[in-house]
Order: structure tokens, then sequence, then C-alpha cells
């Protein structure tokens, strides 16, 4: 995954924060520090810049044996027109905006402590609370979401985005496939909302909203049948700012 811009604008730490937050160890990844532990092979994680290989080791052992249930976020975001753009697109022009799309994932997501946890061909699946787990995760989503959104309309880059919160079985998580009914419930339910997402658009559901308040208070209510879902979904759709709007200076009435 090309992600070296996006590290640059990481604070990167000397230390694997995973490991620090995780179990209290200290385990050294940049810096003179770090070489007796690149010499057993630990090195950084490209889940996230400030987490190591022992990390990765641990969440795939999580995932594998499926045992811990906790609150996580999980966002959703594809490339719109892949298969139609792959037609009529040069490879190399293709491959470029998709390094541009996964880019901007990865600045969006690690900036507020998500991890990346799959990119299958035009689709990045994020996880936010896990390890890096903090309170703010559902908010840390959706922003990263709209930064997400606002870099790729800059970009001229048509993706959807989704995004759904709830207690989630880790393990589940790992078994991401095309077919999402084989997966749990919370992460199924992220994955087709995404898939109901208009290019330009990103959707939360009603458990996403309830966490965030009333920040997106213009946020566009609307009841999705979504395929594998029995009921109706209530969904919101955020608006993004158009890149030329979403400039700073709000011009102030002078009195
Ligand atoms: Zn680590």
């Amino acid at each position: 995954m090309p992600t070296r811009e996006a590290e640059a604008r990481i604070r990167k730490s000397m230390m694997c924060r995973g490991c620090w937050e995780v179990l209290h160890l200290r385990i050294f990844i940049r810096g003179p520090l770090s070489i007796p532990f690149r010499l057993r092979g630990i090195s950084t994680s490209e889940m996230h810049p400030n987490t190591c290989t022992l990390c990765e080791k641990r969440f795939k052992g999580i995932m594998k044996s499926a045992q811990i249930r906790q609150p996580l976020t999980i966002l959703f975001a594809d490339l719109r027109n892949y298969t139609s753009l792959s037609t009529t697109v040069e490879p190399q022009e293709m491959s470029h905006l998709l390094g541009e799309f996964y880019e901007a994932c990865a600045e969006a997501i690690w900036a507020r402590d998500g991890i990346i946890n799959k990119v299958i061909g035009d689709a990045v699946l994020a996880l936010f609370n896990f390890p890096f787990r903090r309170d703010s995760h559902v908010l840390n989503a959706v922003e990263a979401a709209i930064e997400l959104q606002a870099t790729c309309k800059e970009r001229g880059i048509d993706i959807g985005v989704g995004v759904h919160t709830g207690e989630t079985l880790i393990g589940e998580v790992g078994g991401y496939l095309r077919d999402f009914t084989v997966i749990g419930p919370v992460v199924n339910l992220a994955a087709r909302l995404q898939g109901a997402a208009a290019a330009g658009e990103i959707l939360i559901t009603d458990e996403v909203r309830n966490e965030v308040g009333d920040r997106f208070s213009d946020a566009q209510e609307r009841t999705l049948e979504l395929k594998g879902i029995a009921e109706p979904v209530r969904a919101y759709a955020i608006k993004v700012p158009d890149a030329e709007a979403s400039g700073e200076s709000t011009p102030v009435a002078q009195p």
C-alpha cells in the first residue's frame, strides 16, 4: 500500500504505542533504541505507523480466536465506478488513482488513531477503538470519513463511505470477505451502508448519530432497504463541504 506521504504527516513515536497502551511494553520502533528490536525482526506495522509487527501478530491471534467482544466503529470506503473506470482509463492512471485513494484513507484514519484493517481491491476497511482504545472512537471515525471525502472531492475521486458502530466480536472483522453475510452484523451493516452511499456521500447509522450528538444535525435522514438485512435501516447522509466552500476564513461583518 503506497502510504509514504500519509506516514510523513503522522506524529511518529519512538516506541510502539500499541504495545505500550495494551501491555505496557516498551518496544522501540524508531531511533537507536530500536536496533535490538529490529535485529529480532520487530518493525513498524502497515496497520498504523505507530504500531509494530508484534501488535500485528497479537491482533491476528485475537482475530483468529474470535473471543474479544468490544465496541468498535467500522468505516468502509470504496472507489466508485472502479470496474467501468478500469475499462476506460489507462492501467497506469488507474493505479495512480488507487494510490491517491489509499493515501487519503491512511492520512484521515491514522491521524485519528484508527487502523487500516483490510484493503481489498477498491475498498478499505478501517477500525476505530482497537488496538488504540479511544472514548471518542465514533466521532473519530466520522471525522475521518469527512476528511477522506473532502480530500477525494478535491482530487476528483468519487468514493462512497459507510460508518457503523456497535459491540463487535473482533474475530468477525478478520473474516472480511466480499460475501458480507458470513461476517458479523456490525461489519456487515457498515459494508452495506457503504454500498448504498452515492459518490461523495457518507452514510451513518442511528447508533453513530446517537454518539456524535448534534454535531451533524443537518444530516439527511433516509430509510434504506439493504441487501442481506431483513429490516429497513434508518441512515443519515452527512454533507461534505465542497473543496472551495470548506475554506476556514468566514468573512466577519465589520460594525
Ligand atoms: Zn507493538
